[in-house]
């Protein structure tokens, strides 16, 4: 696989680490717990969408590009990401946000990302939770082209192939460092939703023993299996290659998705509160939290050989926690005084 042949901008600080949870891997019943700390890819505080738009940003400046546009909840890391990187690049960033998550408070709709977005310089356009994407981030393109700008639409979540292969490169990353630690990867777990990150990892894991469980925190099982499976088909177009991958290869669990995308769910906080308290971890509401909970109900129900190791990715997004205060115990803290 010639990664290196694709034109690339250095964004994140990598690699990033490779870390033993000793405490949190006790207390649940697996000693090999380990962590891949993609929260600390550094870009206004980090997460798994850096290694993506190095990718992607090289195309746009490829294309001689001026303004970025991508969209995605208001609470989104990768329009976040998005957006620092454009403001490092010297590109203008306009971002439609969609307001897609029910019941959500005052915190959710003005700190965490929607706050960093503001503070990074984006045009903000808001719109209803049922205005589809694609079309508004057209409609956004074609308006900096009436004013004689060139834009550049950054898909949701940075997820078409060219986006997967920062996962693709995170995979061959991870292979190295387990390699030189003498750690053989079993599992990999990671949160999954635009797909692209279980996508590239399953392909730069092709071959190997590796496990990749994708616990999705958006859609149902069979239809995120679908995105995954269409990337991971995109990427080996890309490459030229062909993977050495079973059917069986792209595995989505939904028993953690709760009540749906954005909504806080019992076992999330429990396994966020878990993380904080032994490891002094923090994991995000949305993503690595659902995840980890999976994770975690999964090793309790005897899913992991004690013999095997097991990797969680952590692919950032804490700048949310602090749009979810209300779900951990936050309305408590304004009793304090
Ligand atoms: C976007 C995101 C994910 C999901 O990655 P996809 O490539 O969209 O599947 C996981 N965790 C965090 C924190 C994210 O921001």
């Amino acid at each position: 696989m010639n990664l290196d042949a694709l034109p690339r901008l250095a964004l994140g600080h990598l690699p990033t680490p490779l870390e033993p949870l000793p405490r949190l891997g006790a207390a649940i019943g697996v000693p090999r717990l380990l962590v891949k700390r993609d929260d600390c890819t550094g870009l206004a505080t980090g997460g798994n969408k850096t290694r993506k738009l190095e990718y992607l940003l090289a195309e746009a400046r490829h294309e001689e590009a001026d303004t970025i546009i991508t969209a995605g909840a208001l609470q989104s890391n990768h329009v976040r990401q998005t957006v620092a990187a454009c403001a490092r690049l010297g590109l203008g960033a306009e971002v439609v946000l969609v307001d897609r998550v029910d019941g959500v408070d005052r915190d959710y709709r003005r700190s965490g990302n929607r706050f960093l977005d503001h503070l990074l310089g984006a045009v903000v356009h808001e719109v209803p939770g049922d205005t589809p994407a694609d079309q508004a981030m057209a409609d956004v393109a074609d308006a900096v082209r009436r004013r004689g700008g060139a834009p550049y639409i950054v898909p949701v979540g940075g997820s078409n192939a060219l986006g997967a292969l920062g996962y693709v490169r995170c995979a061959l990353e991870l292979r190295r460092q387990a390699e030189d630690r003498g750690v053989r990867i079993d599992h990999l777990v990671t949160a999954t939703s635009s797909g692209g990150t279980q996508a590239g990892l399953v392909a730069g894991l092709a071959g190997s023993e590796a496990r990749v469980h994708g616990m999705t925190v958006d859609r149902p099982r069979a239809e995120q299996e679908s995105v995954v499976d269409a990337l991971v088909e995109g990427i080996a177009e890309r490459l030229g290659a062909s993977l050495p991958l079973g059917a069986a290869d792209v595995r989505v669990d939904d028993a953690y998705l709760g009540e749906g995308y954005g909504i806080p769910s019992q076992p999330m906080v429990q396994a966020v509160e878990l993380a904080a308290r032994l490891e002094g971890l923090l994991v995000d509401p949305v993503y690595g939290g659902k995840a980890l909970a999976g994770l975690v109900d999964r090793a309790r129900q005897g899913a992991f050989d004690p013999e095997e190791s097991v990797v969680f990715l952590h692919t950032g997004g804490t700048a949310s926690l602090f749009a979810y205060l209300g779900a951990f115990g936050g309305a408590a803290l304004s009793q304090v005084t």
